[in-house]
């Protein structure tokens, strides 16, 4: 079938009313960042935040609109809310639903760049907060790089039945959700700013997230628009850090550290991942890069060091097999060095002292 074309798409979002009836979608103004690709179609409506009710129902005709069109695969339309709020009117934030109100903990997993590590850190932190009988839940905020659903070994769509709200996925105990559910990993990569902005505000406020103790937060890489979304858009119990050995690195760490310093995000402490080779032939332990870099850093930048997980293809393996080795292996040396991260995290966002068999902890 032929490949629909952005022209096709325009004119069936121009037979899209709104909620006023006096002009079509198109002639309004509000669709941006409209990108049609092998038949995958994503755009925004830009709207005021206060409007969000109100342009639903439009957003969903719009969608619906565009999926009519003959050749396309799938759809993703977002609200977005993306009009910067001024410095001097904080109060603007605040008027926005709450979002993840059944939420207890939201913690961060950041780092300064790509390909550290920080998923895989994410994932197995959030297996050990399990371990450790929270209730636990995966929120991959990477858009542009959605690594949650291979890293967990999830391949289905969540379904949502009233249309409106999303079920998330489960994984090893963990509720999931990650925007690589609902588009082709390829596609998310050209996203725009804004739309980017949507997609995670919906995937806060859109997902049937129920009640959980904590909330692991895979970020993308570096310092952007989400992680300033995410501090302004819900409280952010603290961030964690995960670097490299390598100096490198550690630069663009210390970028995130004063990144959630500006915007009064604690930083709980810093990770350091694969700090040292351990042979899995002769068991010797190698310092490939000045291994205890993060730790100086750290020790520094005046923040935790909260422990190092070393380089092993066991994790490699685990990770990219969606099995991360947390729960491939829960009583071996990786899950222990995992858990006791995860322990000194639990005690700095409030729980530290109802752990482990304690009564379920409720937040209100
Ligand atoms: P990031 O989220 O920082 O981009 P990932 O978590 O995706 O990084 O990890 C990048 C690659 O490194 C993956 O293939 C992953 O399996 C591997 N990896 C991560 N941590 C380790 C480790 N401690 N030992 C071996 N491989 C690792």
């Amino acid at each position: 079938m032929a490949q629909p074309s952005e022209r096709e798409i325009t004119a069936a979002l121009a037979s899209v009313s709104l909620p006023d009836g006096s002009r079509d979608l198109m002639s309004s103004g509000i669709v941006s960042g409209l990108v049609v690709k092998d038949g995958h179609v994503q755009f925004a409506l830009d709207i005021a935040p206060e409007h969000a009710d109100r342009m639903e129902p439009v957003r969903r005709a719009a969608e619906r609109a565009a999926q009519a069109v003959p050749g396309v695969l799938s759809v993703t339309a977002v609200l977005s809310a993306h009009r910067a709020t001024p410095a001097s009117e904080p109060a603007q934030a605040q008027a926005a639903p709450e979002l993840l109100p059944q939420v207890g903990a939201i913690v961060a997993v950041a780092s300064g760049k790509g390909g550290v590590g920080k998923s895989t850190t994410a994932a197995n932190l959030a297996l050990s907060f399990r371990a450790l009988g929270l209730r636990t839940a995966m929120l991959d905020a990477d858009i542009y790089g959605p690594s949650l659903p291979t890293m967990m070994g999830i391949s289905g769509r969540p379904s949502s039945p009233d249309g409106r709200t999303i079920i998330p996925l489960e994984a090893h105990g963990i509720t999931c959700m990650s925007i690589g559910f609902l588009v082709p990993a390829d596609t998310a990569m050209i996203w725009r700013g804004p739309m980017v902005m949507g997609a995670l505000e919906q995937m806060m406020r859109d997902v049937q997230w129920g009640p959980q103790d904590i909330l692991v937060v895979d970020m993308p890489p570096g310092t952007g628009d989400v992680q300033l979304t995410m501090a302004q858009r819900v409280p952010v119990a603290g961030a964690v850090l995960v670097s490299t050995p390598q100096d490198l690195a550690l630069i663009d760490v210390r970028k995130g550290l004063d990144m959630f310093r500006k915007v009064d995000v604690p930083v709980l402490g810093l990770i350091e991942n694969m700090s040292y080779f351990l042979c899995p032939a002769c068991g010797e332990r190698s310092e490939i890069f000045t291994h205890g870099g993060a730790r100086t850093a750290a020790g520094e930048a005046g923040i935790d060091f909260l422990g190092e997980i070393p380089l092993d293809m066991a994790i490699r393996e685990a990770a990219d097999s969606g099995q991360p080795v947390v729960a491939r292996d829960g009583s071996g040396a990786h899950a222990a060095a995992y858990r006791s991260i995860a322990e000194r995290i639990w005690q700095k966002v409030g729980g530290g002292a109802s752990l482990p068999d304690a009564p379920r902890i409720t937040f209100e």
